[in-house]
Parts: C-alpha cells; sequence; structure tokens
C-alpha cells in the first residue's frame, strides 16, 4: 500500500509530502480537498474510504511558514533557472549566482542582490554594476514568497506516484 499523500497550496503547487494518514485528518477537518485517490480503502465501524494521493489545501498557509531559505538552488527556482542578463535557461552546473551590485561595491549576498547568471554573461559583467556593465537585468529581484519549482526539485529524492505527476514539475 502506498502510504504517502502530496500535499498542494491552494493555487496548486507542490507542498510537500504527508502519511496518507495525515491527509484524511486534514479532510476530515475540512482542511483539504481529495484530488486524487489511491485504489487502497481504509476502513472504520463508521467510514469506508479510499486512500487519498493527492490533495490540496483550502487555505494559505500562514505566511511564517512560507520563509523561503535563501539558498543558490533556491535562487536558480526563483529566475526560473534563466540567465537574468541573456534570458537563457540552463542546467544548474552551467549556472552561477551573480552579485547584481558586486561585492566590492557594498552589494549583499540577498535575494534582492543576487541573481542567476550564466558563465559568460557572468565573465561579461565582471565585478560593475549592470549599468557599468551595459546589461540590463531582466527582472529586478526580490525576495519569493513561494517556490513552487525548487519544491518540486525534492520530489526526485521521493518515489513519485504516477496519480502525482500531473501535479509535480520535475523539469
Ligand atoms: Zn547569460
Amino acid at each position: 500500500m502506498y502510504r504517502r499523500t502530496l500535499l498542494l497550496t491552494p493555487w496548486m503547487a507542490p507542498h510537500k509530502v504527508i502519511t496518507w494518514e495525515r491527509a484524511v485528518v486534514l479532510w476530515y477537518l475540512d482542511k483539504v480537498e481529495v484530488l486524487e485517490e489511491y485504489e487502497d480503502v481504509v476502513r472504520s465501524p463508521s467510514i469506508s474510504i479510499r486512500t487519498p494521493a493527492v490533495v490540496r489545501l483550502k487555505k494559505a498557509i500562514r505566511s511564517a511558514k512560507q520563509v523561503v531559505r535563501f539558498s543558490r538552488m533556491n535562487v536558480f527556482a526563483r529566475d526560473d533557472f534563466r540567465c537574468q542578463y541573456c534570458g537563457e535557461r540552463k542546467i544548474t552546473r552551467e549556472l552561477n549566482y551573480d552579485h547584481v551590485v558586486p561585492r566590492k561595491h557594498g552589494g549583499r549576498t540577498a535575494w534582492e542582490n543576487i541573481v542567476t547568471s550564466c558563465y559568460p554573461c557572468n565573465d561579461r559583467k565582471g565585478s560593475r554594476t549592470p549599468e557599468q556593465a551595459g546589461m540590463k537585468l531582466r527582472k529586478q529581484p526580490i525576495r519569493p514568497r513561494v517556490l513552487p519549482i525548487a519544491v518540486a526539485f525534492r520530489f526526485r529524492d521521493v518515489d513519485v506516484h504516477s496519480l502525482w505527476e500531473p501535479y509535480v514539475m520535475t523539469s
């Protein structure tokens, strides 16, 4: 029997993997709606239900829980694995992260000053600001509220059931 349930945010992004027992409790408490079910049926004296495979939260999770950790991989995820100068989408090992305002000019290592960059653009920019290098940022970097792609990324370590596939972006 498959023991895990994929929990989605109200806007359908993968949030985390929980046990199906927990999913049933959330459903019973009316916190989630069931989108997919496994074949297995669980029975108690009063009810008989199919175990949930994918559930969606009805209400947004409190923002305190949504703080996205600053990391290289999460910066790539925020930027959709695209170089923020040339716009090309690359694989992780072909990406670097760039201080928009270079450290030597006081630029911080923080969400608002770090963007995804490919190596050629990174070399071209060097330790200059985009203005000095004559390069244009595709968008202003901000601290993201949620990161569906980065969350989905962790599913590579988890056995993804076929019922989950439509809800999990893995590439
Ligand atoms: Zn580039």
